[in-house]
């Protein structure tokens, strides 16, 4: 019997482990932390073997295959000693490919993923298609191959869990954009990351669809190194011969035999990333063959994302906005692009090397206040401080909020879109964007 190694037993380790022991391997799953209490009672009730705290070498490296989990990067020691045994090691999206024959529409990018695979999901799932959403989003796929029937799956697929796929084809590709990120996994090469993503192409034929950003300057660079096979579907911001979604003239437009158009102020997400969004998203739903009316009302009625630029409520005439997720800087631009009121913005976190000079032109045009929210917020100061805009330090959520309500004025909004990672005093980007809405309940 084959031997199936699992490294790393959250989400996508767990459900790999449920599809491997279905398929009749022998499954062996290891993590170096704490495996919590769900994903445990889930390996028991399969009766999968499984190890906490330690990787035991002689039950690891006699494995025919590893499937890794997308967190551990190629660097930990264990990983070393499985490449030095010529052990393949693939991801669990990879190994999940192999039993079902579903269609997989992919999505991945530097920013707008989550969005952009939900809002896909959502405009299937409300024509009514047999859709399951999984990946980077939080749900594994291999656990649905295992206990569901699916005719489609809508993945979001992360650099991480793209590093380790080799056979696995989308039928249709989605590549929102690609800016630096996640550099200290690719030996500080952008170059590596961007390989990483292109991986997204992988394997298609003339039968598959590629839906992109035309105007990504590296997306660009990319094409002309690839023989690309897939029907190129390149969406704009701007109408041109080159693109088949655009908007033109405040019309949301996709062009096909049957060309789909709409208002723009129809959307239902707001802004210039969501509007790239919503254009992959509506490119994507007619490829896989959503009639214009479903793709209208899915466009139209979609809720958004928690902790994207959602709406945190409205105090004394002051408007909050939670944009947790905005953790490099890049994203934070396009939410600063997106504000049409006066805005307090909060900015601060761990800086995982951020330039802030992308966002100087539009934090002078458009902040009556910064609030930097941080352990250690000496390179904000160094970038902001001569702008001549209120600033104020805080080390709490509750000093936060009650700081940005002090400088902000009626008609004008709180934006938290910080451009850093949340780990210095919060859990994670949720435990972030949760408290501040708690805090301005509280106002
Ligand atoms: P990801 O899953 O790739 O991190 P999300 O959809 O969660 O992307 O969005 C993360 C943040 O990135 C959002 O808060 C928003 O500010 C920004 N963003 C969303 N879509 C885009 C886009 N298409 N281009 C650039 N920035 C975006």
């Amino acid at each position: 019997m084959k031997r199936i190694v699992i490294l790393g037993a959250a989400e996508s380790g767990a459900g790999a482990a449920v599809l491997a022991k279905k398929e009749g391997f022998d499954v062996f799953v290891s993590d170096m932390s704490k495996i919590k209490d769900r994903y445990k009672q889930m390996l028991d009730e399969h009766g999968i073997q499984w190890e906490e705290g330690q990787h035991t070498e002689e039950l690891i490296l006699n494995a025919d295959e590893i499937i890794k989990s997308p967190g551990i990067p190629d660097n930990a020691p264990m990983i070393v000693k499985v490449r030095e045994k010529n052990i393949p090691i693939i991801s669990e999206i990879e190994f999940a490919g192999r039993y079902t024959n579903a269609k997989m529409i992919c999505i991945t990018g530097s920013n707008g993923k989550t969005t952009t695979t939900s809002l896909i999901y959502h405009i299937l799932k409300s024509a009514g298609y047999n859709v399951g959403l999984a990946g980077n989003i939080g749900h594994s796929l291999a656990l649905q191959v295992a206990e569901g029937n699916f005719d489609y799956f809508v993945i979001e697929l992360s650099s991480f869990q793209l590093d380790n796929m080799y056979d696995f084809k989308a039928d249709i590709a989605v590549l929102m954009n690609i800016t630096p990120d996640h550099l200290d996994r690719y030996n500080f090469e952008f170059q590596n990351y961007v390989d990483s993503k292109m991986r997204i192409i992988q394997n298609q034929t003339a039968d598959d669809a590629f839906v992109f950003w035309n105007d990504d300057p590296v997306v660009a660079k990319e094409l002309k190194k690839y023989n690309i096979k897939a029907r190129l579907c390149p969406f704009s911001e701007f109408k041109n011969d080159a693109v088949i979604g655009y908007v033109d003239d405040n019309e949301f437009v996709i062009e096909g035999p049957v060309p789909f158009n709409m208002e723009q102020e129809e959307l239902a997400l707001r802004g210039k990333h969501n509007l790239y969004n919503s254009l992959a998203a509506g490119i994507t739903a007619d490829i896989a063959g959503v009639s214009k009316e479903q793709i209208r009302k899915g466009l139209s009625g979609f809720a958004g994302v928690e902790h994207r630029l959602e709406n945190a409520g409205r105090v004394r005439g002051v408007d909050f906005v939670n944009d947790s997720k905005a953790t490099n800087v890049n994203a934070c631009w396009y939410a600063l692009e997106s504000m049409t009121q006066p805005t307090v913005l909060i900015l601060g976190g761990k800086d995982k090397g951020n330039d802030y000079s992308e966002i100087f032109d539009l934090v002078k045009e458009k902040c009556i206040g910064l609030v930097f929210l941080g352990v250690d917020n000496t390179k904000l100061h160094a970038a902001f401080d001569g702008f001549g805009i209120p600033i104020a330090d805080v080390k709490s959520m509750k000093d936060c909020v009650d700081e940005c309500f002090k400088m902000a004025k009626p008609g004008s909004c709180v934006l938290l879109s910080p451009c850093c990672a949340s780990f210095d005093l919060f859990k994670n980007m949720e435990d972030r964007g949760e408290q501040f809405k708690e805090c301005v309940k509280n106002l």
